[in-house]
Formats: structure tokens, sequence, C-alpha cells
């Protein structure tokens, strides 16, 4: 069976593309916010970073400057101190003196290590006390000749102070000074502390504890003095950028990102004025480890919505799998019922469809079968072959491969057969074909159907049989008169014979009764015809040659009487030789007595005096034989002309004419596969029947002029209709 093809109605493909284009919105918007969360945590996690590391070079920038200031304060106290020494220098107040140093000394110890020494230099700069028993004079150093130079409080003179040539770095100080005024007034001489630039980095790189991080203590000028880490290889060289310096000095702390001018490495800074000092506090905190665990997280985030929004955009797949699956199945279901109620509806029509695939030697594939074949074919379904044709039950004659092949060349193609049926009799049966599609190789699917015409033939044949009768009828008259001759002949010749018998003479007689046999045999020829007329023929018989001019003579006996009786003048000319056609001779004569009866009604109906002609011609050309007969009848009225083979068409009034008589004709000749036209030419009507040429029925005749007309099935020789 073939599976019909499923049919979209549009609207699907429709609903399914506007689908798809919502979810791709959807997936794409689903996109954009995962994207965007994804930004929003990464951007987050930076700035935590940037502030923590903001705020731990804050707190370390804020520890330093404190213990700066701690510094300075222990400086200021060791000065304050020194201020008292010098201020005792008479010699009766030694013991004060040495009290006053053992103080410094204690304060230098308590300092944990931030005070290296302190010194008193005298106005020539000369040190008149250490508390490093150092002698020597500090006359060429700066911090002294500022002091020379202007008078002025203690200050912190951020100055790196020499180191012996031998001395690593805990030799290194930090000079804090101050003035000492001279007893009448003047410059008195200097008080310096020096701070440890060793014990001040151990400090700080208590402050500065986690890896990366520096805590470092620098001049105004942006070097460095000390820091919390490697001070010995930085100390001296400028930390701070002029730009940072010039914000600072503006009041602007905020910490800000650069790079560590040592390692290159990306830094937070946080600087600040050490308050009281010529200093600054500086705090500096990694960036790296943290903005790169933050960029981790962030790019985790990526991917982290690019993989949930895969797993989306996968469900959603999934989902409308599943429902398009739903659908499908859902519409399969639909079309499934639809093609049960078409195979039911099918099923039960008095008919049998089927669809066949066609070679081009007419060779025909079963694909499809349905329709109530019992009803049509009069076997129950059982009894009849599922996929074959019903070859054997069917008539042999049935020419099946020529109707395929007929169907695959011209694209449809009609037969009437004969099936057997369980009584032995006969059913008749119509088989009609289309041509579905041609395929590539030649061959062709072929749709059909196949009715029970048995009911139809047999009106058909009860009308022409009725037709006939009323033939015989309009014959009567004809018919007596015909008759009335042979009969007055005989009884004539019955006269002549029995007076030659009672004069004895014989030959007299005999020749007399040759004449009664001869009219006795016309008489007989006459009710022969009649009788076999009245019969009509059997459906069963095949084609057969009948010779025209035998058909025209039987025509002609049996209506020469009613046409001499309108006074119609008939002209034969038939050959020589008459062509033979296949046929069936009574059907012919049925269609003659048709046409001559209705040329007869057109002559009859002339005004007086007007010729009355009937001429009956035949010429044979292609194997095919015409056989005309026209009349001077004044022809076929126009209107009536181009449905004159259609019945129930008439212009004779409903007494006189029922319109069957050239509908019955029509049907004949295709029955015989022969053709009928008829023309208005000449004086009158003019019709031509055609038929083919029995094989060595006639040699070719004299071409017939064609004329216009209404042409109707051109003969085809051998072809049943
Ligand atoms: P009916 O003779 O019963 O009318 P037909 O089918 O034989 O039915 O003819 C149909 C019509 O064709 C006629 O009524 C007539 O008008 C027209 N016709 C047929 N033959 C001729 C003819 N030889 N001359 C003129 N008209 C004709």
């Amino acid at each position: 069976m073939v599976q019909p093809q499923m049919v979209h109605t549009g609207t699907l493909p429709r609903r399914r593309r506007w689908s798809a284009f919502l979810a791709g919105c959807a997936g794409l918007l689903a996109l954009l916010l995962l994207w965007s969360g994804a930004e929003t945590i990464g951007e987050h996690v930076e700035s935590d970073a940037l502030e923590a590391a903001q705020q731990r070079a804050d707190a370390i920038a804020e520890v330093a400057s404190q213990f700066a200031q701690r510094a300075l304060a222990a400086a200021r106290d060791a000065q304050a101190l020194a201020g008292h020494w010098a201020s005792h220098r008479a010699p009766e107040e030694a013991a004060i003196r040495a009290e006053v140093a053992t103080l410094l000394a204690d304060h230098i110890a308590q300092s944990g290590g931030a005070i290296a020494r302190v010194a008193i230099a005298d106005a020539a700069g000369t040190v008149i006390w250490s508390s490093a028993a150092r002698e020597g004079s500090v006359a060429d150093k700066p911090w002294f000749r500022a002091h020379t130079a202007s008078a002025g409080p203690a200050r912190v003179n951020p100055t790196i102070g020499t180191a012996p040539a031998d001395a690593a770095l805990p030799g290194w100080t930090i000079p804090v000074s101050a003035r000492i005024e001279a007893p009448g007034g003047g410059f008195g001489g200097v008080v310096v502390v020096a701070l440890d630039i060793g014990g001040l980095e151990q400090a700080l790189a208590g402050l500065a504890h986690r890896p990366g991080e520096v805590a470092a203590i620098l001049r105004q000028e942006g070097d460095l003095l000390v820091r919390s880490a490697g001070t010995a290889r930085l100390v001296g060289q400028a930390l701070v950028t002029e730009r940072a310096r010039a914000a600072l000095l503006n009041g602007e702390t905020t910490p800000f990102r650069s790079h560590s001018p040592l390692t290159g490495e990306e830094v937070m800074i946080s600087l600040r004025t050490v308050p009281g000092g010529t200093m600054l506090a500086l705090g500096s905190a990694p960036l790296g480890p943290d903005l790169a665990y933050a960029k981790r997280v962030h790019a985790w985030a990526r991917v982290a919505a690019l993989v949930a929004w895969g797993a989306l955009v996968l469900l959603l797949l999934a989902g409308f799998a599943v429902l398009r699956g739903r659908n499908d199945r859902r519409e399969l279901a639909a079309q499934q019922a639809g093609r049960a109620e078409i195979e039911r509806l099918l099923a039960g029509l008095p008919a049998i469809v089927f669809l066949r695939e066609v070679g081009p030697d007419g060779t025909a594939r079963h694909l499809y079968r349905n329709g109530d074949s019992a009803a049509v074919s009069g076997w129950p379904e059982e009894a009849l072959p599922r996929r074959q044709p019903w070859a054997d039950l069917a008539d042999p004659e049935a020419d099946f491969e020529g109707i395929y092949q007929r169907a695959l060349v011209e694209g449809q193609a009609v037969m009437d057969w004969r099936m057997r049926q369980p009584d032995g009799g006969w059913a008749w049966m119509r088989s009609t074909l289309r041509l579905l599609e041609r395929l590539p190789d030649g061959r062709g699917l072929v749709v059909g159907y196949i009715v029970n015409i048995t009911a139809e033939r047999a009106a058909e044949a009860r009308a022409l049989a009725a037709s006939r009768l009323a033939s015989l009828g309009e014959m009567g008259a004809g018919l007596a008169h015909e008759l009335r001759q042979p009969l007055t002949a005989i009884s004539l010749a019955a006269g002549v014979a029995v007076m030659a018998a009672k004069r004895g003479d014989n030959d007299r007689v005999l020749q007399r009764l040759d004449r009664i046999l001869d009219q006795v045999k016309r008489g007989s020829a006459i009710i022969d015809y009649l009788r076999r007329f009245a019969r009509g023929r059997e459906d069963s018989e095949g084609l057969v040659p009948v010779n025209l001019a035998d058909a025209v003579n039987g025509a002609l006996t049996l209506c020469g009487g009613a046409l001499a009786e309108a006074g119609a003048e008939v002209l034969v000319t038939l050959g020589p030789p008459a062509p033979v056609v296949l046929g069936h001779a009574v059907p012919i004569e049925q269609v003659l007595l048709n046409l001559l009866f209705n040329a007869r009604d057109a002559v009859a109906a002339l005004p007086p005096g007007a010729p009355r002609q009937i001429a009956i011609t035949t010429a044979v050309e292609d194997g095919i034989a015409r056989l005309t007969v026209a009349d001077t009848g004044g022809g076929i009225p126009p209107a009536v002309l181009s449905r004159v083979f259609e019945p129930f068409v008439t212009t004779k009034g409903p007494d006189r004419g029922a319109g069957l008589g050239l509908s019955i004709c029509h049907g004949l000749m295709r029955s015989m596969g022969g053709g009928i036209v008829a023309e208005n030419a000449g004086a009158g009507a003019r019709f031509t029947l055609s038929l083919a040429i029995a094989p060595d029925g006639a040699a070719d005749g004299a071409a017939d002029g064609a004329a216009d007309g209404v042409t109707e099935d051109a003969a085809t020789p051998g072809a049943p209709g």
C-alpha cells in the first residue's frame, strides 16, 4: 500500500519558526544575564581586592608614621637630657652631669635600638660629649652648618649619617639635631641624636609582616631613609614620584595604584607626612596575588556562566525535542485516524479504486486497492485475488496490458470488459485509468477505478431494442409496400402459370414458377432482415467483417418503401468493390436506418417540387472506410448542430422525435471502434460513418474530401472503447 505523503498546512512550520526565534531570543537574554552576573562578580571581587590592599597600605603607612613620631619623640627626649647636660658644664656640676649622662644612657637603652647614639658639639663643632665615646668634629656636617646659619628649635634633619668605612648597615644613622643656646645668648652648639637605621628597619619589618608588604620612612624629597626590608640596597633612592609627592603636599593622601620601582609588581601605595618632622611614611601592599585571585574568580565566573548557559540551552533543546516529539506523534495519530476514515469511506464505495505502477510494456504492479470489491465484482472478497488484476475471471478478450499501455502513453484510458460471475454468467465492468505520475525510468503511476456497468449496459440494450422496435414501427407502411410488390408479382405469375398449365405449355409454367420462387425469396429476405433486425446482436460477438453493400442493401430493404412513399430518390455508389469493414451487420444497419429515416424526414418537409435526393457513397483512406449519407433536406438547424449526438436533442416535437436516434448511432459506432460525424454540406445534412477496414476487406478507393463539421471519435482500428 502506498503511504500518502504528509501534508503540511504551513501553519505548523510558521509556528515552529516563531518558537525557534523566541527561544533564540530567550537564550541570548539568558546568556546576557549570566554573563553580566559573572562580570559583576568579577568586578566585585576585584574591587574587594583593591579595597583590601588599600586598607592594608593605609594601615601600614599609618603605623609607620606613628612609629616615626615615636622615634622622633624619643630623640627629642634625648635632646632635652643632652641640653640639660650641656647647661651644667661648670666643674662643680660634674656630679649632675654624670647623673644626666646615666639617664641618657638609660634612655638610649630603652629606645629599643632606635637611638644609636647621642652627641653634643660646641659652637665650633667639636664633640664635647658622646654616648658612643667617639671624639671628633661635626663642623662639616650639613645639619651642623644649618644650625650655625640660623637660630631655630630642634629639627629633624633626615640626612643619612656617614658610617665608618668598615661598618655595616647598623652604622648608618639618621641624625636628629637641636641647637644649644650659649649662656650669654647666641649659638652655643648642637645636640644630635642619631637614630639607628638597622634598629628602625627591624621595627618596620614587624609592621609589614605579610609577604610583599613594605613599610618605609622617606625624606620629604622622596628618597629612602629606612625600609622594612633591603634598606642597605636602597637607601637614598628616590622611591616616590614627583607627582605623588606633589599630591601629598596638596593634602591628597588617598592611596594609589602604582608599580613597584623595584620589582615592577603592581602595588597599592599609601603615603603620609609624619607630623612634626620632615619625613614621609609609606605603606605598600602588593596587588598581584589578590588581583590574580580576583581575575581567576572572574574567569571562573565567566566559565560558570557559560556552563550554566549551555546547560540551560541543552535543557531547552531537550524540552523542545520532547514537545516536538509529542506534537509529531499527535499529528501522526491524527493523520492515521484521517487515513483510517478515508479507507473506511473507500471501502464502502461501490467502486474499486486502485493504484498501480505500469511499465512501458503494459505490465502493472499492484500498489494499492480499496473499495467494495464484493459489490462491484459479484464475488465474495475472499474469492478474489488480493493483488492481481482479476485476469483469470475476465473475458480473455479483455486486453489489460493494452489499456495500461494506453494510459501510460495517452494519460488516460477506459475499457469495458466482462467478468465471469459465480453463477456462470457475465457482468460488465468499466475500468477508467489516469496517469498520476510519470516516473523517470519510463514507468508510471496509474490510478484508476472499476465500476460494475452491467445494469447500465442492460438499460442501453433495452433502449437499443426499443429504438429498433420504433424503427420497425416506422417501417410498417414501407414494408407493406415492399411486400406487396413480390406478392403482386407472385399472384400475376401464378395466374399466368395456371393458364399455361391449362394450355399444356409446360415451359411457360416452369418459367412462371421460377419467377414465383424468386419473388418468394425476395419476400423471405425481407422477413429475414426484419427478424434479424428485431433480434439485435449478441454482446459476446466479436467484430466481424461486414460488407457495406450488404448493410446498405439490408437497410434499404427495410426502409426503401418508406423512402419511396416520401418521394425520396436514393442514389447508392458503393465501390466497386464495396468496402468490407470490421463491425456488426445489425448495428451498422440500425445506424443507416436512423440516418435514412432522418434524411427522409428532412426531404419530406421540403416544399413540393424541391429535389428530394439521398446519396449514399463510400471512400477508403488509410485503412478506414467512410460511408456518407447526404441529403438535400436543408441541413441540420445550426442551433442543434453541435449537440446532435447528445440524447434528447430534437427539433421534431414530442409526438415525432425522442431525440435519441443520433445518440444511439453514436454509441453503436463507438462500440464497434468507429465514429460518426455530422455536418451541413451542399443542400442538406451529411453524416459520415467511419469504420476500420477488415483485413483484405477492400482496395483503397477514391479519397473523400473532408468538410467542416462536428467531428466525433475518429475511427481507431481494432480498439474497442
Ligand atoms: P429525432 O429524429 O428523434 O429528433 P435524432 O437524434 O435522430 O432524433 O435527431 C436529432 C435532430 O437532428 C433532429 O431533431 C433534427 O433536428 C436533426 N437532424 C438529424 N438528421 C437530420 C437531417 N438529415 N437533416 C436535417 N436535420 C437533421
